[in-house]
């Protein structure tokens, strides 16, 4: 894969605030290089819930899937990098927490398909889509960090 500047949206779901792992997967997604370029704690709305998971309103979880995502606050975060879409979907492994490998954020710490502790965004489009509806362009912040070079190799060619 071609390395591309990326930006990535990803929620810190109910279980992951409620079982005190925020800190644990924050931490994971910064030792990893990625930037942290917006951040807030929300309820979702309903309207909101639906959209974002609009390609699973047919599923029988549908109703679970919801109700488990309103129980608590959420906190929502924009993470960019090189290939931060792909790179963050390894960190937090596949849906089912009972069949992530260990190492990854729902493998160490989920056993569930739906309480998985993350959601991450699945592609550039996705992205895109989500990053607009739950942040505004001025809830985005653009600035340097020292270790950037570091992080990223290229930048010393
Ligand atoms: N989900 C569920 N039961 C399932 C599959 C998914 O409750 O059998 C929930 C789970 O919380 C998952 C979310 O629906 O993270 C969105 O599903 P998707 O297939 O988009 O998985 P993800 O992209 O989060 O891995
Ligand atoms: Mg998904």
């Amino acid at each position: 894969m071609r390395d591309k500047e990326e930006q990535t949206f990803i929620i810190m779901k109910p279980d992951a605030i409620q079982r005190s792992l925020f800190g644990e997967i924050l931490s994971r997604f910064e030792r990893k290089g990625l930037k942290i370029i917006g951040v807030k704690m929300v309820k979702i709305s309903d309207p909101l819930l639906e959209e974002h998971y609009s390609h699973l309103a047919d599923k029988p979880f549908f109703k679970t899937l919801k109700n488990y995502m309103k129980s608590s606050p959420v906190v929502l975060m924009v993470l960019a990098g090189t290939n931060a879409i792909s790179a963050t979907r390894l960190i937090v492994g596949p849906t089912k927490g009972y069949e992530a490998d260990a190492g990854s954020i729902r493998g160490d710490f989920s056993l569930s398909a739906q309480s998985n502790l993350v959601h991450a965004s699945d592609s550039p489009e996705t992205a895109k889509k989500e990053i607009k509806r739950f942040f505004k362009d001025e809830e985005l912040f653009n600035y340097e960090k020292p270790d950037y070079k570091f992080v990223y190799s290229e930048k010393f060619f």
